[in-house]
């Protein structure tokens, strides 16, 4: 193709772009004969899209410690609401979905007392992969699937919350520094999100006193919801 020629398809080209609705991708790995444009992905394309790549992973040590699968995170991407606790445990690692076992149970419990369903809400976990004994995630296998992983999902649902559930998210999220003692119940500004770290539902089945305690967090985040909700009205 001769300059001219070039110059021209690429005046078309400009011209075909200026015509498109807004929210159309150009796909430029196409050859200049066949240009076409993407719609861009939806949230829920953009997950599974994010989870594909991720299927096979073993970024971190845990991709090769025994895991059945990689679990990823679950419920509604339009959600303001996202609950992140540590890592799959046995049955998550079996049935392939966050907190599906004991701990999830109470979970379930405690968001439909909120009045809402787990598909109200979006549920992942720090690490996608079970560590081998259910032991806590190492730093390194935190931060790598946080930043694989997790960060993502956060940037494709924006929640306008985020429960942390324990200490293994909390700190995934906020840094060594911020002890779950210390920000329980409390509101941090974090990437433009309030996060609000609880205790998880695991703590609350071995110190069952505190269920109340999580509760209390509960109708903060509930009555913050409220709010956040009317000053968009
Ligand atoms: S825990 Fe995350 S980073 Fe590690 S292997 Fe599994 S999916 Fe990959």
């Amino acid at each position: 193709m001769n300059p001219e020629e070039l110059n021209k398809k690429r005046v078309q080209y400009i011209t075909f772009l200026k015509k498109q609705p807004k929210g159309f991708v150009y796909c430029d790995n196409e050859p200049a004969q066949t240009m076409q444009v993407k719609p861009a992905l939806n949230k829920t394309e953009q997950l599974k899209s994010l989870n594909c790549k991720y299927v096979d992973c073993t970024a971190c040590p845990l991709g090769t410690q025994g895991r059945t699968q990689v679990v990823f995170g679950k419920g509604s991407p339009q959600t303001s609401l996202m609950f992140v606790g540590e890592g799959p445990g046995r049955d998550e690692d079996t049935q392939g979905a966050p907190f599906v076992g004991r701990s999830g149970k109470l979970l379930t419990q405690i968001i439909e007392a909120m009045g809402l369903t787990r598909d109200d809400v979006y549920i992942s976990n720090v690490v996608k992969c079970r560590p081998p004994e259910n032991r806590t995630p190492l730093p390194n296998e935190s931060s790598t699937c946080k930043n694989l992983l997790l960060l993502k999902e956060i940037d494709i649902v924006k929640p306008k919350i985020i429960c942390t559930l324990g200490s293994t998210a909390t700190k995934a999220l906020l840094g060594d520094e911020l002890k779950i003692t210390a920000t329980r119940g409390m509101f941090v500004e974090w990437r433009n999100v309030l996060v609000l770290p609880t205790y998880h539902p695991a703590y609350l089945l071995r110190n069952p006193a505190e269920k109340r305690t999580v509760w209390e967090d509960m109708k903060k985040i509930m009555a913050k919801l409220e709010e956040l909700q009317s000053n968009e009205e």
